[in-house]
């Protein structure tokens, strides 16, 4: 089938059959590459001005410079006025490098304008500001290396909750995306109750008690507690949650350092989204503090996607249509994201096997048969 276009200007015809698409995409691709070089010569012109952020008047470039602008965020008047930073000269940084060196800088401006300087990713962000430009740039790229492939996970106690503890440990290895396991030393149920920290969650939680809670030493890997008053039926549910905890941006052992930054930057523009997942436990997070009311907003509002999308992976895919279900915004950030991580984990598979492992296994009287269910036909 041939689709008919008018050229206005020159009022010839032209015929956009299969040839004529690929030389338009051929003429898009050249274009795209000439915008791309001018927006690295413009940027390089922007570093290498001595007095500021300037640009020549009366040219292309001017609106160039604009769009740049809208895209990273600098009005003309900071423009203006701001000074190219100062050790990105010395640097000798390449065109590349600079580029990336400004995208940075513009996302950390962003974070810090958003939130605390509590989590370990903002202070890293701070050690990371004050670094020459060229270890700026190799810092923020570094992926941690990680030789633990097959890490072992000590899980204890969980039989006060009415869960095998060895049962449990299978299952986490069974189930979850391979690189996640890397970030978890050991899993516990501990006889105590454990109540919600107020200055981080809010007067709604006054007096509310804890399922689980995820514990991040430093320089060590997470530890998971679960406590009184937790089903064991739930544990394996909560689960998905408390171990998306130990992989967000604050300690992931995975990601890059500027991933983790734009993770957290994706996150916190879906906080406050219109289509943005209805949890009840995130909506109830009220903190005076608008940057801690951020971090805690996007730390639970990870955990909440990443335990709805692992739990009912058959329901996401009708992205935000259906209501309580995670829009497509946010199963493109989670899809993301395991990309870079776990290219090959299959939500759908996990999720059956987790079925599997709880049917079979956990109860709160002890260990069952596996349920057998019956699919009707509709005839
Ligand atoms: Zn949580």
């Amino acid at each position: 089938m041939l689709f008919k276009s008018e050229n206005k200007k020159t009022g010839t015809r032209q015929e956009t059959g299969s040839e004529n698409i690929q030389t338009k995409e051929k003429r898009e691709r050249v274009k795209k590459n000439t915008e791309k070089k001018i927006l690295s010569i413009v940027l390089a012109g922007l570093i290498g001005l001595g007095g500021g952020f300037g640009l020549a008047k009366g040219t292309g470039l001017e609106e160039i410079g604009r769009s740049l602008a809208r895209k990273t965020g600098i009005s003309m008047a900071e423009r203006e006025t701001a000074k190219p930073p100062e050790n990105i000269k010395e640097a000798e940084l390449d065109i590349q490098e600079q580029i990336e060196f400004l995208e940075v800088k513009e996302v950390i401006k962003t974070l810090e304008e958003k939130v605390d300087k509590h989590g370990y990713l903002m202070r890293l962000i701070a050690q990371l500001q004050e670094l020459p430009a060229k270890k700026f740039i190799s810092t923020m790229r570094m992926t941690p290396e990680t030789k633990d492939e097959s890490p072992e996970i000590s899980v204890s106690n969980l039989e006060k909750a009415g869960i095998k503890s060895e049962v449990l440990a299978e299952m986490v290895k069974a189930v979850y995306p391979s690189s996640w396991l890397r970030h978890i030393e050991k899993i516990e149920f501990v006889e105590n109750t454990s109540a919600i920290d107020t200055r981080a969650y809010g007067k709604n939680f006054q007096g509310t008690l804890a399922c689980g809670r995820v514990f991040r030493p430093l320089s060590r890997k997470s530890a998971i507690e679960f406590y009184n008053g937790c089903e064991s039926r739930s544990i394996p549910y909560y689960l998905n949650h408390e171990l998306a905890h130990t992989i967000d941006w604050d300690k992931n052992q995975v990601l890059s350092v500027k991933d983790r930054m734009l993770f957290l930057k994706k996150v916190l523009e879906r906080i406050g989204a219109d289509d943005r997942f209805l949890s009840g436990y995130v909506e109830k997070i009220d903190v005076p503090d608008e940057k801690l009311k951020n971090n805690t907003h996007a730390t639970e509002y990870w955990a909440e996607i990443m335990e709805e999308y692992l739990n009912r992976p058959p329901y996401y895919f009708n992205g935000g249509r259906d209501p309580g279900r995670l829009a497509l915004k946010d199963v493109e950030l989670i899809e993301d994201f395991l990309k870079k991580t776990d290219p090959q984990f299959d939500a759908k598979r996990a999720n059956h096997r987790r079925f599997d492992f709880t049917a079979t296994h956990i109860d709160q009287y002890g260990e069952r048969p596996p349920l057998i269910y019956i699919h009707k036909s509709k005839i």
